[in-house]
């Protein structure tokens, strides 16, 4: 079985091709600058990638020559799009949608219907939908959202502590993110483990650009800091993450900025780039505090006191932690950052082998634990777009 995942955002569309039976990628590449020139990059194991300026007009434009791409005599894998049996899609927020959905004209009117409480991932996500349905009108495709995997959570963990009827006339709760990332790495854990999920608590710390963590108990998300927007919990590349939220009023009338500036600076001028004022990527910020930029050093200590944060509270929350895990471009990536998490963890069953943890090879799983230490430490590369692909041929074939 064949599965397109596609990843639409404003001016991109992301798109891997799986062979489900051999459990491979065969193509994947991204379009990007839609709607101000156009530009793509497709690339198949083994063979040589390919790269070209292109005029992409719009979604509808990307999706019609990523089928090209795929099917093209000289750079394609498959001989027609029929070969392709479903089309999976990355939807960052499905609203009260909790599980992965099969797409339909209901669907679609719940999508748009939500659009007010995702403003920015929700326009494109429903584009590169309808691009799809336009160039493929009989396929069967499913929405995987980002949000479904933490629709576990009990109300005292996503109902925020303002007037409660904003929850019901504004849906203002706090949905959590990068659920497929969190839902794949816990279940890996628990391969690696040797134990069902619902038997486990795993503490899963997705640390990229954007960064979550979340707190599982015997397969439910309990909490996950992520809230009713991708802005909540720790600081990331350009997001403040959580701060007292008076200050965001405080700031607008001292600045004098519109609802808009004041939602720019917290999204984009905050996080790693405000604090240390030198950039929002983690290896830049890194290099800059090795080089004795203090308020670089301060950016990454931050990044690191919030995450023990988290993860002692989350200890609480769940009464224990049989393991943790780091996922994303940081916590794959950054040995660092992980050791100086995982010092002084100790007391609440967290020991991290530092010999295992410099010896890891990027971009493998390794078992990161300490002797004596009650709970398992892993890294875990995510995969969301295998996640995703899985969804979507279950949802297929039934
Ligand atoms: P993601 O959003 O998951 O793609 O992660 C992107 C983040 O991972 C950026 O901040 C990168 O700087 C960071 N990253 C990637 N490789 C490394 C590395 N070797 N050390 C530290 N951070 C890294």
């Amino acid at each position: 079985m064949k599965i397109l995942v596609v990843n639409a955002g404003s001016s991109s569309l992301k798109y891997q091709l799986f062979d489900m039976d051999e459990h491979r990628v065969i193509a994947k590449g991204n379009c990007e600058k839609i709607g101000i020139g156009g530009f793509v990059t497709h690339k198949r194991p083994g063979k040589d990638d390919y790269a070209a300026e292109v005029t992409l007009k719009d979604h509808d434009d990307a999706i019609t020559l990523v089928l090209k791409l795929l099917t093209d005599a000289e750079l394609g894998v498959i001989a027609t799009v029929d070969e392709i049996d479903a089309i999976g899609h990355r939807v960052a927020h499905g609203g009260k949608l909790k599980e992965s959905t099969l797409v339909s004209d209901e669907t679609l009117e719940y999508l748009y219907s939500i659009v007010g409480i995702n403003p920015l991932h929700g326009p494109p996500a429903i584009k590169g939908i309808e691009a799809c349905r336009k160039a493929c009108p009989n396929k069967p495709m499913v929405c995987v959202f980002d949000t479904a995997f933490h629709s576990t959570m009990e109300p005292v963990s996503y109902i925020y502590p303002l007037p409660y009827e904003y929850y019901e006339q504004f849906g203002l709760r706090r949905y959590g993110f990068h659920g497929t990332s969190h839902r794949y790495v816990a279940g890996r854990v628990a391969e690696l483990v040797g134990k069902p999920l619902c038997e486990l608590k795993v503490i899963t710390c997705h640390l990229g650009n954007g960064s979550s963590i979340t707190a599982i108990k015997n397969g439910k998300v309990v909490d996950t800091t992520m809230g009713f927007t991708p802005n909540e919990g720790v600081p990331m590349g350009t997001r403040c993450g959580t701060i007292d939220p008076t200050i965001v009023p405080y700031l607008m009338k001292q600045l004098n900025v519109t609802p808009d500036e004041m939602d720019n600076i917290l999204n984009k001028k905050s996080g790693l780039l405000g604090v240390s004022g030198v950039s929002s990527d983690c290896r830049e910020v890194n290099a800059a505090a090795d080089a004795g930029n203090a308020r670089a050093k301060l950016a990454i200590d931050q990044l690191i006191h919030y995450t023990k944060k988290i993860i002692g509270s989350y200890v609480a929350e769940m009464n224990g932690v049989d393991a943790i895990v780091f996922t994303a471009g940081i916590g794959e990536n950054d040995r660092k950052l992980r050791q100086s998490i995982c010092t002084d963890m100790d007391f609440v069953g967290i020991k991290m082998d530092n010999e295992r943890n410099a010896e890891c090879p990027r971009g493998t799983a390794c078992d990161l634990t300490a002797e004596g230490s009650r709970a398992k430490v892993y890294v875990i590369p995510t995969d969301e777009e295998y996640m995703i692909a899985l969804d979507t041929q279950k949802i297929a074939n039934a």
